[in-house]
């Protein structure tokens, strides 16, 4: 084909799709422009996941009439002007890009009033075309619908998730916007219920009460202002008894922008350290003030990620912050980290480090493998070590299993049966037990109320972020079905696709398994020994992690000198 320049509303649709990934990118922009309006209220309504419908209304300064058809011209904003504005921006955007990008990809109509305006005014396009305009009543502010996005894209369209995904990603877009601006009202409608409803008070425990749930608000420590800190960091954190299994949980915002980094969310864990479990997060909300010129927000389309001038400065800044909260504030001494590991190779590898009782290594070098062969010969328990590992031995030398990890693989191979044979056991619960949600586990759970009761749970959303649980599998029955279904939650917003049996399954077994640490009888641990030896793939628990350490004949020998 000959080189010939694209023809503009292709190269329209590629801009668009720089900026609108997805139903909730739209979102997101819209909310931007809203709260750059300053407005004091906003309210989202989506059907179908978005793609139907997105319709969000301000009560912001609205859009002169004179403008209203400009606002639409690609890289036409009213938020900056010359190019040192870039260096000091303070409004959420400045591209001119969201506007004209949603319209390339949807229908978009538009009804605003400015002040001082006596009558509305609206406008309608098609294709990135006005095909309507003309005067409408409208109280200040500004109402924006979003139709049928991605229709005439079908590419996009067909790599959207399914309807509860999109619904997950919108709701918590919303949320972080409701962390960020405890002072605005947010309402937030999908599919005709409210998902999220912030009560604009200002004060930012109210946004995570609503958006995480009364057990959480209750459990953060505001972080403790110091008034000469550059940059200044605000916000609140969770104290290390709330804790997550995701980094999902941590929002950030740098001049009240919602941004991902990779660097802070490091800052926030190192704060925690010694305080949390390996592998664990907090719940934090951390609010970022320096100055525009110390960051450019101008290196990603939909503007989520930001370099700072100083990374260190800010990482510092935001580290000590959170840890000077944690050491003044928090109200018991925290967990301390779970005792080392006698032995620790290299999962699937053949070579290891014994650390023995009085402190000197010895480096298995060898080829000796590790984790025994697929089926387990027949063991016989000699005893527990530091009440988390049950040592066995076998024809061919010595066994150290990992308690969890064992019963664990035992647990889940058992729940796939039960439910494969849909004979999960249940226990209904005396009285129906309520669950804090957030948005998101909301949606999660009504796309996946058949799953989980073919897994033995009833549950059921309640409305007001809580949802009702009557029925919990009996492997869980007395255990912590409350954080076990959290995690889940969690781990099924994620994606939609496939997998999702196997998470139950494992995060049940997980759940219900003996925790490192439980001291177990003789005939306790004869009978998981025995159990394991029968189980299908008995070398690795659900994760991948080994259950066992094996330790030949041949490698004693050679470790103790009677063999070179
Ligand atoms: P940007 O936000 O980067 O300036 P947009 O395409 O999102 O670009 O919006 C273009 C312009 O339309 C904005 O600069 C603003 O002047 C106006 N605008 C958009 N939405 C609103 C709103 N909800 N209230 C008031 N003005 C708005
Ligand atoms: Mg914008």
């Amino acid at each position: 084909m000959p080189i010939r320049v694209l023809d503009s509303r292709v190269v329209s649709q590629i801009a668009a799709g720089e900026v609108v990934e997805r139903p909730a990118s739209v979102v997101k922009e819209l909310v931007e422009n809203s709260l750059d309006a300053s407005s004091s209220q906003v309210s989202i309504e989506v059907k179908g996941g978005g793609v139907n419908l997105i319709r969000v209304a301000d009560n912001g300064v609205g859009i002169p009439r004179a403008e209203l058809e400009f606002a639409f011209e690609r890289y036409a904003t009213s938020k900056i002007d010359v190019l040192d504005d870039l260096e000091a921006i303070s409004t959420l955007g400045f591209r001119g890009e969201a506007l004209p990008s949603i319209a390339a990809v949807a229908e978009v109509e538009v009804v605003t009033c400015a002040a001082g305006e006596q009558a509305g005014s609206y406008l309608s396009l098609r294709d990135g075309a006005a095909v309507g305009r003309g005067s409408r009543g409208h109280s200040l502010g500004t109402t924006v619908t979003v139709k049928n996005l991605f229709r005439r894209v079908p590419a996009r369209l067909k790599f959207l998730k399914s309807l509860a995904t999109e619904n997950s990603h919108i709701a918590s877009v919303v949320s972080q916007y409701a962390l960020a601006f405890p002072e605005v009202r947010f309402i937030l409608f999908v599919e005709g219920r409210v998902g999220l409803r912030s009560p604009g008070s200002g004060q930012l425990v109210d946004s995570v009460t609503e958006v995480y749930g009364l057990d959480v608000a209750r459990n953060m420590l505001a972080i403790g202002c110091e008034p000469a800190s550059i940059p200044r960091v605000m916000g609140m954190v969770s104290t290390p008894a709330v804790n997550r299994s995701g980094r999902s949980y941590l929002s950030f915002f740098v001049n009240r922008r919602w941004i991902t980094s990779r660097l802070l969310a490091r800052a926030v864990d190192d704060a925690y350290s010694g305080l949390l479990m390996q592998g664990r997060h907090p719940v934090a909300i951390i609010d970022i003030s320096l100055q525009p010129g110390e960051l450019d927000v101008n290196i990603h389309p939909t503007k989520t990620e930001v370099k700072f001038r100083n990374e260190r400065i800010v990482f510092a800044a935001v580290q000590r912050a959170v840890r000077r909260t944690l050491v003044e504030q928090m109200p018991v001494p925290g967990i301390r980290e779970p005792a080392a590991a006698y032995l620790s190779p290299e999962p699937g590898r053949g070579t290891g480090t014994v650390a023995t009782g009085g402190g000197d290594a010895i480096t298995t070098s060898e080829e000796p493998s590790l984790t025994p062969a697929a089926s387990l010969p027949v063991l016989r328990v000699l005893g527990q070590l530091l009440a988390s590992y049950i040592i066995a031995e076998g024809p061919d030398g010595l066994y150290l299993i990992d308690q969890h990890a064992a019963h664990e693989r035992v647990l889940f191979e058992e729940v796939r049966r039960q439910r494969s044979q849909q004979e999960m056991e249940v226990q209904g619960l005396l009285e129906p037990a309520t669950f804090e949600v957030t948005p998101r586990q909301e949606e999660v759970v009504r796309a996946n109320y058949q799953h989980l009761a073919e897994f033995g749970f009833s549950i059921e959303p309640f409305g007001d972020r809580t949802c009702l649980v009557r029925a919990v599998p009996a492997l869980l029955y007395n255990k912590d079905w409350v954080g076990m279904l959290r995690e889940l939650l969690d781990s099924l917003s994620g994606e939609g696709g496939g997998g999702g049996e196997e998470k139950v399954a494992a995060s049940i077994a997980c759940h219900s398994a003996v925790r490192a640490g439980q001291t177990l009888s003789y005939e306790e641990m004869r009978q998981l020994v025995r159990e394991l030896e029968q189980a299908a793939m008995p070398n690795t628990c659900p994760h991948g992690r080994p259950t066992m350490i094996h330790l030949g004949l041949a490698q004693l020998e050679k470790e103790f000198g009677r063999r070179l």
